[in-house]
Protein backbone atom coordinates (compact mmCIF):
# COMPACT_ATOMS: atom_id res chain seq x y z
CA UNK A 1 0.00 0.00 0.00
CA UNK A 2 1.38 3.70 -1.17
CA UNK A 3 2.45 6.38 1.19
CA UNK A 4 3.27 9.98 0.83
CA UNK A 5 6.10 12.20 2.33
CA UNK A 6 5.89 15.60 3.09
CA UNK A 7 9.13 17.69 3.87
CA UNK A 8 8.74 21.24 5.80
CA UNK A 9 12.45 22.19 6.09
CA UNK A 10 11.90 24.84 8.42
CA UNK A 11 13.51 24.71 12.28
CA UNK A 12 14.04 27.22 15.30
CA UNK A 13 17.65 26.38 15.06
CA UNK A 14 20.32 24.55 13.13
CA UNK A 15 21.67 21.77 15.05
CA UNK A 16 25.53 21.46 15.59
CA UNK A 17 25.41 17.79 14.02
CA UNK A 18 22.98 18.28 11.29
CA UNK A 19 24.04 18.36 7.43
CA UNK A 20 20.63 18.90 5.89
CA UNK A 21 19.39 21.50 3.45
CA UNK A 22 16.94 22.52 6.46
CA UNK A 23 17.25 24.58 9.31
CA UNK A 24 16.58 28.57 10.16
CA UNK A 25 15.10 30.10 6.83
CA UNK A 26 13.90 33.14 5.92
CA UNK A 27 10.58 33.71 6.94
CA UNK A 28 8.99 34.97 3.80
CA UNK A 29 9.85 31.99 2.05
CA UNK A 30 7.75 30.00 4.18
CA UNK A 31 3.70 31.25 2.69
CA UNK A 32 5.68 30.46 -0.86
CA UNK A 33 6.82 26.99 0.31
CA UNK A 34 3.48 26.37 1.75
CA UNK A 35 1.84 26.96 -1.27
CA UNK A 36 4.21 25.46 -3.72
CA UNK A 37 3.79 22.45 -1.15
CA UNK A 38 -0.12 22.60 -1.72
CA UNK A 39 0.07 22.61 -5.76
CA UNK A 40 2.87 20.50 -6.23
CA UNK A 41 0.37 18.15 -3.84
CA UNK A 42 -3.06 18.97 -5.56
CA UNK A 43 -1.56 18.62 -9.06
CA UNK A 44 -0.15 15.07 -8.45
CA UNK A 45 -0.41 11.97 -10.41
CA UNK A 46 -3.20 10.32 -7.82
CA UNK A 47 -3.82 6.95 -9.16
CA UNK A 48 -3.72 5.54 -5.60
CA UNK A 49 -4.81 6.73 -2.12
CA UNK A 50 -2.09 6.39 0.41
CA UNK A 51 -2.55 4.31 3.72
CA UNK A 52 -0.17 6.89 5.23
CA UNK A 53 1.27 10.22 5.65
CA UNK A 54 4.44 10.98 6.70
CA UNK A 55 5.47 14.59 7.39
CA UNK A 56 9.43 14.84 7.74
CA UNK A 57 11.95 17.77 8.26
CA UNK A 58 12.66 20.17 9.26
CA UNK A 59 10.58 20.63 11.84
CA UNK A 60 6.61 19.95 10.60
CA UNK A 61 5.30 20.58 14.25
CA UNK A 62 6.12 24.34 13.49
CA UNK A 63 3.76 24.40 10.66
CA UNK A 64 0.55 26.17 12.15
CA UNK A 65 -2.08 24.23 11.84
CA UNK A 66 -3.84 26.47 9.67
CA UNK A 67 -0.83 25.70 6.85
CA UNK A 68 -1.36 22.10 8.39
CA UNK A 69 -4.61 21.38 7.50
CA UNK A 70 -4.06 23.77 4.50
CA UNK A 71 -1.23 20.93 3.06
CA UNK A 72 -3.42 17.75 4.32
CA UNK A 73 -6.55 18.90 2.57
CA UNK A 74 -4.43 18.29 -0.63
CA UNK A 75 -3.64 14.52 0.13
CA UNK A 76 -5.71 11.75 -0.61
CA UNK A 77 -7.81 9.61 1.31
CA UNK A 78 -7.90 11.15 5.57
CA UNK A 79 -8.33 9.04 8.16
CA UNK A 80 -5.25 7.13 6.59
CA UNK A 81 -3.82 4.14 8.86
CA UNK A 82 -1.26 6.12 10.29
CA UNK A 83 -0.33 9.67 10.03
CA UNK A 84 3.31 10.89 11.76
CA UNK A 85 4.52 14.07 12.34
CA UNK A 86 8.34 15.16 12.93
CA UNK A 87 7.87 16.87 16.41
CA UNK A 88 10.70 19.03 18.09
CA UNK A 89 10.27 18.94 21.86
CA UNK A 90 9.58 22.43 23.58
CA UNK A 91 6.62 24.53 23.51
CA UNK A 92 4.20 22.00 22.60
CA UNK A 93 0.45 22.93 23.45
CA UNK A 94 -2.67 21.25 23.87
CA UNK A 95 -4.48 23.47 21.54
CA UNK A 96 -1.99 22.27 19.17
CA UNK A 97 -2.21 18.89 19.91
CA UNK A 98 -5.50 18.74 19.24
CA UNK A 99 -4.85 20.76 15.97
CA UNK A 100 -3.01 17.74 14.70
CA UNK A 101 -5.88 15.45 15.86
CA UNK A 102 -8.42 17.50 13.69
CA UNK A 103 -6.46 16.68 10.32
CA UNK A 104 -6.40 12.81 11.75
CA UNK A 105 -2.43 13.03 12.64
CA UNK A 106 -1.81 9.72 14.86
CA UNK A 107 2.10 9.20 15.93
CA UNK A 108 4.62 11.54 16.79
CA UNK A 109 7.99 11.20 16.06
CA UNK A 110 10.08 13.13 18.28
CA UNK A 111 13.88 14.29 17.51
CA UNK A 112 14.72 14.03 21.34
CA UNK A 113 18.22 12.59 20.96
CA UNK A 114 19.63 12.91 24.85
CA UNK A 115 17.54 13.37 27.72
CA UNK A 116 21.09 14.72 29.45
CA UNK A 117 21.08 18.44 29.49
CA UNK A 118 24.81 19.07 29.08
CA UNK A 119 24.76 16.88 25.65
CA UNK A 120 21.68 18.68 24.62
CA UNK A 121 22.73 21.76 24.85
CA UNK A 122 26.49 20.77 22.38
CA UNK A 123 23.19 20.10 19.63
CA UNK A 124 21.72 23.45 20.22
CA UNK A 125 18.64 22.03 21.29
CA UNK A 126 16.67 23.78 24.11
CA UNK A 127 14.23 20.95 25.69
CA UNK A 128 15.49 18.81 28.83
CA UNK A 129 14.01 15.48 29.93
CA UNK A 130 11.49 17.29 32.05
CA UNK A 131 9.91 18.61 28.73
CA UNK A 132 9.75 15.65 27.21
CA UNK A 133 7.94 13.79 29.84
CA UNK A 134 5.49 17.02 29.73
CA UNK A 135 4.84 16.84 26.22
CA UNK A 136 4.37 12.89 25.91
CA UNK A 137 2.22 12.79 28.72
CA UNK A 138 -0.04 15.91 26.45
CA UNK A 139 -0.39 13.81 23.15
CA UNK A 140 -1.38 10.77 25.21
CA UNK A 141 -3.94 12.96 27.07
CA UNK A 142 -5.11 13.92 23.56
CA UNK A 143 -5.20 10.17 22.64
CA UNK A 144 -1.80 9.81 20.61
CA UNK A 145 -0.27 6.46 21.79
CA UNK A 146 1.95 6.25 18.92
CA UNK A 147 5.43 7.85 19.73
CA UNK A 148 8.32 7.64 18.76
CA UNK A 149 12.00 8.69 20.55
CA UNK A 150 14.78 9.47 18.42
CA UNK A 151 18.56 9.08 20.13
CA UNK A 152 21.68 9.70 18.82
CA UNK A 153 24.39 7.37 20.06
CA UNK A 154 27.77 9.24 20.10
CA UNK A 155 27.04 13.06 20.99
CA UNK A 156 29.87 14.65 22.11
CA UNK A 157 30.67 14.26 25.89
CA UNK A 158 28.33 10.81 26.03
CA UNK A 159 30.01 8.40 28.87
CA UNK A 160 28.27 4.71 29.14
CA UNK A 161 26.37 6.34 32.52
CA UNK A 162 24.83 8.95 30.46
CA UNK A 163 23.57 6.84 27.69
CA UNK A 164 22.00 4.65 30.27
CA UNK A 165 20.69 7.61 31.99
CA UNK A 166 18.94 8.53 28.52
CA UNK A 167 17.96 4.77 27.97
CA UNK A 168 16.44 4.76 31.64
CA UNK A 169 14.48 7.66 30.32
CA UNK A 170 12.67 5.40 27.79
CA UNK A 171 12.04 3.32 30.21
CA UNK A 172 10.54 5.72 32.60
CA UNK A 173 8.60 7.07 29.40
CA UNK A 174 7.36 3.55 28.28
CA UNK A 175 7.24 4.89 24.57
CA UNK A 176 6.33 2.13 22.07
CA UNK A 177 9.36 2.90 19.01
CA UNK A 178 12.57 3.98 19.39
CA UNK A 179 14.77 4.91 16.74
CA UNK A 180 18.75 4.76 17.53
CA UNK A 181 21.04 6.44 15.38
CA UNK A 182 24.90 6.51 15.71
CA UNK A 183 25.90 9.58 14.83
CA UNK A 184 29.15 10.14 12.19
CA UNK A 185 30.22 13.43 11.47
CA UNK A 186 29.76 14.99 8.50
CA UNK A 187 31.80 18.25 7.18
CA UNK A 188 29.00 20.11 6.26
CA UNK A 189 27.57 20.26 9.30
CA UNK A 190 28.62 23.19 12.31
CA UNK A 191 30.23 19.85 14.17
CA UNK A 192 31.98 18.95 11.71
CA UNK A 193 33.39 22.05 9.88
CA UNK A 194 34.32 22.76 13.87
CA UNK A 195 36.08 19.31 13.63
CA UNK A 196 38.05 20.35 10.32
CA UNK A 197 38.99 23.75 11.94
CA UNK A 198 40.31 22.44 14.64
CA UNK A 199 37.71 24.30 17.11
CA UNK A 200 36.42 22.43 20.62
CA UNK A 201 32.96 24.49 19.78
CA UNK A 202 30.06 22.01 20.07
CA UNK A 203 31.81 19.19 21.83
CA UNK A 204 33.94 18.89 19.13
CA UNK A 205 36.88 17.46 20.51
CA UNK A 206 34.85 14.99 22.71
CA UNK A 207 33.39 13.13 20.70
CA UNK A 208 33.30 9.37 21.96
CA UNK A 209 35.39 6.48 19.93
CA UNK A 210 33.98 4.55 17.23
CA UNK A 211 34.21 1.50 19.51
CA UNK A 212 32.44 3.28 22.32
CA UNK A 213 29.80 4.38 20.24
CA UNK A 214 29.29 0.71 18.88
CA UNK A 215 29.17 -0.17 22.92
CA UNK A 216 26.42 2.21 22.84
CA UNK A 217 24.63 0.73 20.03
CA UNK A 218 25.10 -2.76 21.90
CA UNK A 219 23.30 -1.74 25.07
CA UNK A 220 20.64 -0.21 23.36
CA UNK A 221 19.78 -3.26 21.36
CA UNK A 222 19.90 -5.58 24.89
CA UNK A 223 17.86 -2.70 27.08
CA UNK A 224 15.16 -1.72 24.68
CA UNK A 225 14.63 -5.76 23.78
CA UNK A 226 14.07 -6.33 27.50
CA UNK A 227 12.17 -3.21 27.87
CA UNK A 228 9.63 -5.49 25.24
CA UNK A 229 10.90 -3.12 22.41
CA UNK A 230 12.64 -5.37 19.80
CA UNK A 231 14.81 -4.06 17.17
CA UNK A 232 12.66 -4.55 13.51
CA UNK A 233 15.21 -2.23 11.40
CA UNK A 234 18.78 -1.68 11.84
CA UNK A 235 17.74 1.52 13.40
CA UNK A 236 14.33 1.11 14.59
CA UNK A 237 12.72 -1.05 17.59
CA UNK A 238 9.10 -1.13 18.54
CA UNK A 239 6.53 -2.26 20.53
CA UNK A 240 4.93 -5.62 18.49
CA UNK A 241 2.31 -3.67 16.79
CA UNK A 242 3.89 -0.10 16.85
CA UNK A 243 6.61 -0.55 14.06
CA UNK A 244 6.67 2.51 11.56
CA UNK A 245 3.85 1.52 8.76
CA UNK A 246 5.27 4.43 6.64
CA UNK A 247 8.77 3.50 7.02
CA UNK A 248 8.31 -0.16 6.37
CA UNK A 249 7.41 0.93 2.90
CA UNK A 250 10.92 1.93 1.99
CA UNK A 251 12.39 -1.12 3.47
CA UNK A 252 10.23 -3.20 1.34
CA UNK A 253 9.57 -1.29 -1.64
CA UNK A 254 6.07 -0.58 -1.82
CA UNK A 255 5.16 2.89 -3.79
CA UNK A 256 5.87 6.30 -1.81
CA UNK A 257 5.53 9.95 -3.65
CA UNK A 258 7.48 12.76 -1.97
CA UNK A 259 6.39 15.92 -1.85
CA UNK A 260 8.19 19.04 -0.94
CA UNK A 261 12.22 20.29 -0.92
CA UNK A 262 14.20 16.67 -1.50
CA UNK A 263 10.73 14.47 -1.40
CA UNK A 264 12.08 11.24 -3.16
CA UNK A 265 9.42 9.13 -5.06
CA UNK A 266 9.12 5.48 -6.12
CA UNK A 267 6.48 4.34 -8.50
CA UNK A 268 5.84 2.14 -11.22
CA UNK A 269 9.59 0.98 -11.29
CA UNK A 270 10.52 4.52 -11.28
CA UNK A 271 12.32 7.03 -8.82
CA UNK A 272 12.55 10.24 -8.94
CA UNK A 273 13.87 13.74 -6.71
CA UNK A 274 12.94 16.69 -5.71
CA UNK A 275 14.88 20.14 -5.82
CA UNK A 276 17.13 19.79 -2.37
CA UNK A 277 16.34 23.20 -0.95
CA UNK A 278 13.16 25.15 -0.16
CA UNK A 279 14.57 27.87 -2.27
CA UNK A 280 15.39 26.19 -5.09
CA UNK A 281 11.79 24.38 -4.64
CA UNK A 282 9.87 26.87 -5.10
CA UNK A 283 11.48 28.17 -7.84
CA UNK A 284 11.41 24.60 -9.89
CA UNK A 285 10.27 25.11 -13.51
CA UNK A 286 9.08 21.42 -14.52
CA UNK A 287 8.97 18.40 -13.08
CA UNK A 288 12.33 16.16 -12.12
CA UNK A 289 13.09 13.47 -14.44
CA UNK A 290 12.35 9.77 -13.72
CA UNK A 291 14.72 7.22 -14.02
CA UNK A 292 14.12 3.69 -13.50
CA UNK A 293 14.78 2.12 -10.45
CA UNK A 294 17.06 -0.08 -9.65
CA UNK A 295 20.28 -1.36 -8.99
CA UNK A 296 19.83 -5.26 -9.38
CA UNK A 297 21.14 -5.24 -5.50
CA UNK A 298 18.00 -3.12 -4.35
CA UNK A 299 15.89 -5.43 -2.99
CA UNK A 300 18.44 -7.18 -0.86
CA UNK A 301 20.02 -3.95 -0.04
CA UNK A 302 17.04 -2.96 1.83
CA UNK A 303 15.44 -6.08 3.07
CA UNK A 304 18.64 -6.93 4.75
CA UNK A 305 17.93 -3.88 6.89
CA UNK A 306 14.91 -5.61 8.26
CA UNK A 307 15.36 -8.10 11.80
CA UNK A 308 13.48 -10.39 9.73
CA UNK A 309 16.06 -10.30 6.64
CA UNK A 310 15.09 -11.70 3.52
CA UNK A 311 14.14 -14.89 1.31
CA UNK A 312 17.11 -16.74 0.70
CA UNK A 313 16.74 -16.74 -3.24
CA UNK A 314 19.19 -18.47 -5.67
CA UNK A 315 20.83 -15.21 -6.76
CA UNK A 316 24.18 -14.11 -8.10
CA UNK A 317 24.49 -12.69 -4.54
CA UNK A 318 25.16 -16.52 -3.09
CA UNK A 319 28.89 -16.17 -2.88
CA UNK A 320 29.11 -12.87 -0.86
CA UNK A 321 26.42 -14.69 0.75
CA UNK A 322 28.12 -17.70 1.88
CA UNK A 323 31.47 -15.63 3.01
CA UNK A 324 29.81 -12.83 5.16
CA UNK A 325 28.59 -16.54 6.61
CA UNK A 326 31.77 -17.42 6.97
CA UNK A 327 33.23 -13.99 8.83
CA UNK A 328 29.90 -14.16 10.87
CA UNK A 329 28.07 -11.17 9.46
CA UNK A 330 24.93 -13.18 8.20
CA UNK A 331 22.51 -16.26 9.25
CA UNK A 332 20.29 -17.99 7.42
CA UNK A 333 17.30 -19.23 9.31
CA UNK A 334 14.31 -20.45 8.09
CA UNK A 335 15.16 -19.87 4.64
CA UNK A 336 15.90 -16.24 5.12
CA UNK A 337 19.13 -14.39 5.48
CA UNK A 338 19.47 -11.68 7.92
CA UNK A 339 22.46 -10.06 9.27
CA UNK A 340 24.16 -10.69 12.68
CA UNK A 341 24.82 -8.90 15.67
CA UNK A 342 27.84 -8.37 14.45
CA UNK A 343 26.63 -7.99 10.69
CA UNK A 344 24.53 -4.84 12.01
CA UNK A 345 27.04 -2.98 13.37
CA UNK A 346 29.38 -3.61 9.83
CA UNK A 347 26.31 -3.29 7.78
CA UNK A 348 27.81 -0.57 5.81
CA UNK A 349 30.80 -3.11 4.47
CA UNK A 350 28.17 -5.17 3.65
CA UNK A 351 25.71 -3.19 1.81
CA UNK A 352 28.42 -1.88 -0.45
CA UNK A 353 29.42 -5.59 -1.72
CA UNK A 354 25.96 -5.92 -2.79
CA UNK A 355 25.05 -2.54 -4.32
CA UNK A 356 26.17 0.99 -4.50
CA UNK A 357 23.70 3.52 -3.94
CA UNK A 358 24.88 7.00 -3.42
CA UNK A 359 23.43 9.14 -0.64
CA UNK A 360 21.53 6.41 1.03
CA UNK A 361 21.38 5.64 4.53
CA UNK A 362 23.20 2.63 5.53
CA UNK A 363 24.23 1.26 8.28
CA UNK A 364 22.75 2.48 11.79
CA UNK A 365 25.21 5.28 11.71
CA UNK A 366 23.99 8.86 10.68
CA UNK A 367 25.83 11.33 8.86
CA UNK A 368 26.08 13.93 10.82
CA UNK A 369 22.60 14.69 11.97
CA UNK A 370 20.88 11.46 13.52
CA UNK A 371 19.43 10.60 10.00
CA UNK A 372 21.71 11.15 7.30
CA UNK A 373 21.16 13.00 4.28
CA UNK A 374 17.60 13.84 3.73
CA UNK A 375 16.49 11.44 1.68
CA UNK A 376 12.39 10.78 2.12
CA UNK A 377 12.78 7.42 0.20
CA UNK A 378 15.10 5.54 2.23
CA UNK A 379 14.44 8.47 5.47
CA UNK A 380 14.98 6.53 8.94
CA UNK A 381 15.44 9.50 10.94
CA UNK A 382 12.70 11.67 12.32
CA UNK A 383 14.23 15.56 12.73
CA UNK A 384 12.16 17.49 14.63
S1 LIG B 1 18.33 18.06 13.22
FE1 LIG B 1 16.20 18.42 12.71
S2 LIG B 1 15.62 20.22 13.93
FE2 LIG B 1 17.87 20.18 13.87
S3 LIG B 1 18.40 21.51 12.14
FE3 LIG B 1 18.35 19.39 11.38
S4 LIG B 1 16.28 19.12 10.57
FE4 LIG B 1 16.25 20.94 11.89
Amino acid sequence: MPGVYIAYPFCAQKCTFCNFASGVLPKELEPRYVQALVDELRTADWHWTPETVYLGGGTPSNLSVHNLTAILAAVPGGQWREATLEAAPGGLLKETVSGWRSVFINRISFGVQSFVDKELSKTGRKHNAAIVEHEILLLRKQGIESINVDLIAGLPGQTLESWHHSLDWIERLAVPHVSVYMLEVDDDSRLGREIVSGGTRYGAGDIPEDDRIADFYEIAVERLAKMGIPRYEISNFARPGFESIHNLKYWKREPYLGFGADGHSFDDGKRWQNPETALAYVQRIGNPAKTPADAIGEPFFLGLRLAEGIQDEASSHQQAIEQFMRDGLMEKNAGRVRLTSRGVLLSNLVFQEFVTLPDRPTGPAVRSRAGGKSNSALRVLSSG
